[in-house]
């Protein structure tokens, strides 16, 4: 078998299956990816049906990532010959004197161009009649707004990196990274791999594939958790009539229509404890589950039923929850994406700004954002704001 390519990837999971994709597009059989556990698993932070992707950001930089985001799901699709995104429509709404104010997401999209509606809480009743409001709530209305298919996404991503050449290994976690002179080696299983480019792409395993390039990042790592109700009205959350929602305040909670289910699926954002990759459980934070279901119980309580299953995940928090999208520094044959915990609607985009970043040593967006040396990646304890 080959141990020298040109591109390794390190991790298979949302980014890196992206990156492995985009990569064998231009360098087909030079392309390696290695995934510690088995293509598809549930341990890391991209495995489910649906993911919420949107071009309503608190931040104009975001609006235009995510537009390239639609476009990068787009081509996929068209080589895929697979539906990868559906668009049900996005609703923002919340307290007009929330946590979270509106006015940045209305802000963003002007300063973008983007069309949306502004709602008020009749507006919205009339016509989501699901929704139990009264006047202190308003929202936006952005119509792009839906559902990235995660699971199929990444599926698809691995699928057409296979058909374009690239090699990619399951059950073969990376336990050594050593930079050369020119080259890197990569040690994977017991299996010494050299490559001239490294894509690291570990999720919330960040901090240890990073730790051989004595980089240490004030990451924080969260078991998140996602529950499928079976509504007792369940045509009240089919896709052609309820769209993707989130609720902007702290608590932050979002939701989605039945969708891969047979029944409406909600969360809480950054509700969950603090974990490790290695030591988190797959049990039910009841906590965060009351939370959930209180808040259903007041404001959307006809998608409240019987718990079809509750799923956990993780979160890769940074201090602020922008991504890092960046070179090492001093290093530039090594590039590094993390998700903040909202990456997985810019999961191909970032996978081609990561094969962008390893082919030509630059990308056509605008990575400024995401830079691995910003000022609050520095600090060991910084300020932690997870509601933007
Ligand atoms: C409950 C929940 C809801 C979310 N909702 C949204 C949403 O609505 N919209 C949105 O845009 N985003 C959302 N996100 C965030 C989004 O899912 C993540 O930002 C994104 O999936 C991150 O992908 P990743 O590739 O970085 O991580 P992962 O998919 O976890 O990939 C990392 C991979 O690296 C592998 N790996 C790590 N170390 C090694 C090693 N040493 N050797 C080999 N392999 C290794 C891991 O096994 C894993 O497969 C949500 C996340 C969660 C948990």
């Amino acid at each position: 078998m080959k141990h020298d390519y040109e591109y390794i990837v390190l991790g298979l999971g949302g980014f890196g299956s992206a990156a492995a994709y985009w990569l064998a597009r231009r360098a087909g059989t030079e392309v390696l990816g290695l995934e510690q556990f088995e293509l598809g698993h549930v341990r890391g932070e991209s495995q489910d049906h649906s993911r919420i992707i949107r071009l309503s950001y608190h931040a104009p930089h975001y609006v235009e990532l995510a537009r390239h985001a639609y476009r990068a799901w787009a081509e996929v699709e068209r080589e895929a010959k697979e539906q990868l995104v559906l668009r049900t429509g996005g609703l923002d709404l919340g307290p007009r004197e929330g946590a979270i104010p509106l006015s940045n997401y209305s802000g963003s999209m002007d300063a973008a161009g983007v069309p949306y509606e502004r709602l008020d809480a009749g507006e919205i009743m009339r016509r989501w009649p699901q929704w139990r409001l009264d006047d202190t709530i308003h929202g936006l209305f952005q119509a792009e707004s839906g559902i990235a298919m995660a699971a199929r996404g990444n599926a698809a991503h691995v699928r057409l990196a296979q058909a374009h050449g690239a090699t990619l290994l399951e059950r073969a976690p990376v336990d050594g990274v050593r930079p050369l002179e020119g080259e890197i080696e990569v040690l994977a299983g017991g299996v010494a791999y050299r490559c001239r480019r490294l894509i690291i792409a570990a999720g919330a395993w960040s901090n240890q594939a990073l730790a051989p390039l004595g980089i240490r990042l004030p990451l924080r790592v969260t078991k998140e958790q996602v529950t499928y109700f079976a509504s007792p009205r369940p045509d009240d959350f089919r896709l052609d009539r309820f769209p993707v929602w989130i609720w902007m305040d702290d608590p932050c909670f979002y939701g989605f229509p039945a969708f891969g289910e047979p029944g409406p699926k909600v969360g809480q954002d950054a509700g969950g404890q603090e974990t490790t990759a290695n030591t988190r459980t797959f049990d039910r934070d009841d906590a965060a589950f009351a939370r959930v279901s209180a808040f259903l119980e007041r404001r959307l309580p006809t998608a409240l039923g019987p718990v079809i299953y509750t799923k956990t995940c993780l979160y890769t928090l940074t201090p602020d929850r922008d991504f890092v999208i960046d070179l090492i520094p001093g290093r530039p044959d090594v590039s590094v994406a993390i998700g903040g915990g909202h990456g997985y609607k810019f999961a191909s985009l970032i996978g081609r700004i990561l094969s962008d970043l390893a082919f030509d040593g630059r990308s056509a967006r605008d990575l400024s954002h995401f830079r691995i040396d910003r000022a609050i990646l520095q600090l060991l304890d910084p300020p932690r704001t997870y509601m933007v």
